[in-house]
């Protein structure tokens, strides 16, 4: 078995590994780098442009897993191109919004090679997108190729409990299996149960670690930090001020509203509108739509018919009076220029009344990773179109992640049992401190971290 690393970035990055197993060769995942622009924020392709590449999976549709496809089909025309019927249902979205943000940014931010692809191209391109069941075996190698090569290798996706369709990936050789965990999440979130990786059993692991360098305190529970969430909501609301959660749209949007449902439904927060994105909007009716196919919670709460969602544009955002109690989850989570939670946090942020609550992770060098570390009345760089800004307004974090915390991460690689793991989708801290965690608890496993471009060749043992 052979492993690139096609991750352009020493970070999180943009998710993409190559692997060559009995001769046969796939693509898991073809993502983009969310603090990258242009070509720099694409997966290092080049490197095996010249590949026959057959198929091309998908973990699930978030950007930084997804949101180079239709370059990855420019190097691979002849790929399959797999994933999740889940997924399947939102991935032509993902990419055409993509496109629209691509192309308002080569027009507001001067990005000449942006857009990278076309609504057209990825119209093109759908007709080759094969959604699966989760828990199926598919054989993925191209027909010509088994002629002469024997048997196609498996693949099967197991659900990862992260985001709507998400999933983990077997590949099963003839005599060597590979699993690659893609995001996960082993706990329940509100609305997904956690990850059904119970049975996997895998000679080789490539595994996420973004909450490598985060220790979670013993006391802590979900319900706990939902609780305190639900508590500091209603504190703004009874002063007037307004909320911004910023958060993805896929995912930790619904996840939210979820919460935002149920505090309504107990009496905890007051009715109201909830203003969120158009492609939140879109996504929340994929979940609703979808719902009896989830391994899920809540299944009868249906987010469109509990809430009134109202999709914010651009234009009543700007005629819009922020304040006076209002309820805002939109994206970027980490309020990226050029979207809804990067104009309002400019409007809202020096007004001590209103708050702003993060829900996930943002990057440090991100306008909401520098509003995150802003002090109350620090004035700080927030963009470069932002210029800069002073923090008045209430700012919390809220811990209700969508992955695995760096013990379960450990304890999953006991239960695997590979003898090699390869560790990615993490900053450098994060997958040092599970390196050190496994050599420690499991010291006959190899563990690497392939830098950008790193080869893992594998011998079958
Ligand atoms: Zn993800
Ligand atoms: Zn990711």
């Amino acid at each position: 078995m052979r492993i690139i690393n096609l991750n352009p970035t020493h970070d999180i990055g943009a998710t993409s590994w190559f692997v060559e197993i009995d001769g046969h060769k796939l693509l898991m995942d073809s993502g983009v780098h969310p603090k990258k622009d242009g070509m720099e924020s694409l997966p290092l392709y080049g490197l095996v442009s010249k590949e026959d590449v057959e198929a091309i999976v998908l973990t699930h549709c978030h950007h930084d897993h997804v949101g180079s496809l239709p370059v990855a089909i420019r190097h691979f025309p002849q790929a399959h191109v797999l994933m999740t019927e889940l997924s399947y249902f939102l991935v032509e979205r993902v990419l055409h919004n993509s496109v629209n943000v691509m192309t308002k940014q080569r027009d507001e931010l001067g990005i000449k090679e942006y857009p990278l692809y076309t609504h057209d191209e990825v119209d093109d391109i759908a007709p080759v997108f094969q959604g699966f069941k989760y828990n199926r075996e598919i054989e993925w190698a191209s027909l010509d190729r088994q002629k002469d090569g024997g048997p196609s290798p498996l693949m099967e996706f197991y659900d990862a409990g992260h985001a709507l369709g998400s999933a983990g990936i077997m590949v099963r050789g003839d005599k060597e299996t590979l699993f690659f965990t893609g995001d996960v999440c082993f706990q329940n979130q509100t609305i997904l149960k956690g990850a059904r990786f119970e049975d996997v059993k895998a000679d080789v692991l490539i595994m996420e670690t973004t909450r490598g360098n985060r220790e979670v305190s013993p006391d802590f529970t979900r319900e706990k930090e939902i609780d305190r969430l639900g508590n500091a909501i209603q504190e703004v609301l009874k002063r007037k001020g307004s909320v911004l959660i910023p958060c993805f749209a896929l995912g930790r949007t619904q996840e939210i509203l979820a919460e935002l449902a149920l505090m309504m439904k107990a009496g905890k927060i007051p009715r109201q509108p909830v203003y969120i994105g158009g492609l939140g909007r879109v996504f929340t009716e994929i979940y609703d739509l979808e719902a009896h196919r989830v391994h899920r919670q809540h299944n009868n709460l249906r987010l469109t018919q509990a809430l009134q969602l109202i999709v914010l544009d651009k234009k009543q955002m700007e005629q819009m009076k922020v304040g006076g109690g209002r309820l805002f989850v939109v994206t970027a989570g980490m309020m990226s220029e050029q979207t809804a939670a990067h104009e309002l946090a400019l409007r809202m942020m020096g007004d001590e009344k209103q708050a702003i609550f993060f829900v996930g992770y943002a990057d440090p060098e991100t306008p909401g990773g520098r509003l995150k570390a802003a002090k109350d009345g620090e004035t700080f760089m927030f963009s470069p179109s932002g210029g800069m800004a002073t923090r008045k307004c209430q700012v919390e974090n809220f811990d209700l992640t969508a992955h695995a915390n760096r013990d379960e991460l450990v304890d999953f690689v006991g239960e695997v049992g590979p003898h090699t793991v390869i560790l990615g989708h993490g900053d450098p801290d994060a997958r040092n401190w599970v390196e050190q965690s496994i050599r420690a608890r499991f010291p006959k496993m190899k563990v690497v971290q392939p830098p950008p471009g790193g080869v893992v060749d594998i011998p079958v043992e």
